[in-house]
């Protein structure tokens, strides 16, 4: 079996984000990038899969500026086989990542996909779900688990109230919840091996993608300040406290 693993350069999660002064965006300038964390989870599962000879190769794909081959390395030293690179300085939204997305699918003929459920950048949560509309694949969001039964895989989702199992067949469309598993950190012997690893370089014109962005982004803020807390003496004067702001 062949899976597809998309990864998304993304700001580190344990920076802290700076918003521009004019509210346009996020500023990226000099700050340390990662592999979306989702993603991360989405490699270590196809590896644990390859791990029990369920699958027999994984591709590594990532649609963003040259230094997203940094992340595609990432993943190759975590256990991916090869990477495609699909280049571009824009910021790609959901829509046009899931069309690359399908055309890298038509020409690689995966028998699985797996995305992260959501960027941290963005949150946008969109594009595994896209994708399988896109190809008309079954899909299992939120995957919290993953097992392989007959020709079908298994897919245990956290939904409220419990735990749900779909059973999807092949091809098919899975996003990670942060409880699938506990990704691997990179060895450096893995490293250095990935760097010979194979990382094919095209752009979203090679899919026949327009990758205008469709969305305006009307402004962006920082959150609110946190206010300071005061500590109170016992529970009589948090109880009058609470009483005197009308909380309670
Ligand atoms: P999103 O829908 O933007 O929240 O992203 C969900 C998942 O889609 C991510 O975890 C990735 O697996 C995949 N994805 C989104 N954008 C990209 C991108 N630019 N390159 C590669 N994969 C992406």
């Amino acid at each position: 079996m062949k899976v597809l693993v998309p990864v998304k350069r993304v700001i580190d999660p344990n920076v802290r984000p700076r918003v521009k002064a004019d509210g346009s965006g996020v500023d990226l300038a000099n700050i340390k990038m990662a592999m979306n964390p989702f993603c991360e989870i989405a490699v270590e599962e196809a590896v644990r899969m390859k791990e029990k000879s369920i699958v027999t190769e994984i591709v590594l794909v990532s649609i963003g500026p040259a230094q997203a081959q940094e992340t595609i390395r990432i993943g190759l030293a975590m256990g991916g086989d090869r990477g495609i690179l699909v280049q571009t300085d824009m910021a790609v939204e959901p829509l046009a990542v899931a069309k690359i997305l399908k055309a890298i699918v038509d020409s690689e003929k995966p028998d699985l996909v797996i995305t992260g459920k959501q960027a941290i950048d963005d949150d946008s949560n969109q594009t595994g779900q896209m994708l399988a509309a896109l190809l008309d694949w079954p899909q299992g969001t939120f995957a919290s688990g993953v097992t392989k039964e007959g020709d079908k895989l298994n897919v245990t989702r956290e939904v409220d109230g419990g735990l749900q199992t779909v059973s999807l067949s092949l091809p098919a469309v899975i996003t990670t919840d942060l409880r699938l598993n506990e990704p691997r950190f990179a060895s450096l012997p893995n490293i250095m091996k990935a760097k010979k690893k194979l990382i094919d370089v095209k752009t979203p014109a090679d899919y026949g993608v327009d990758v205008t962005p469709r969305l305006q982004v009307v402004k962006v803020a920082e959150p609110k300040k946190r206010e300071a807390g005061e500590k109170v003496a016992d529970v009589d004067a948090l109880i009058a406290k609470l009483k005197s702001v009308g909380a309670i």
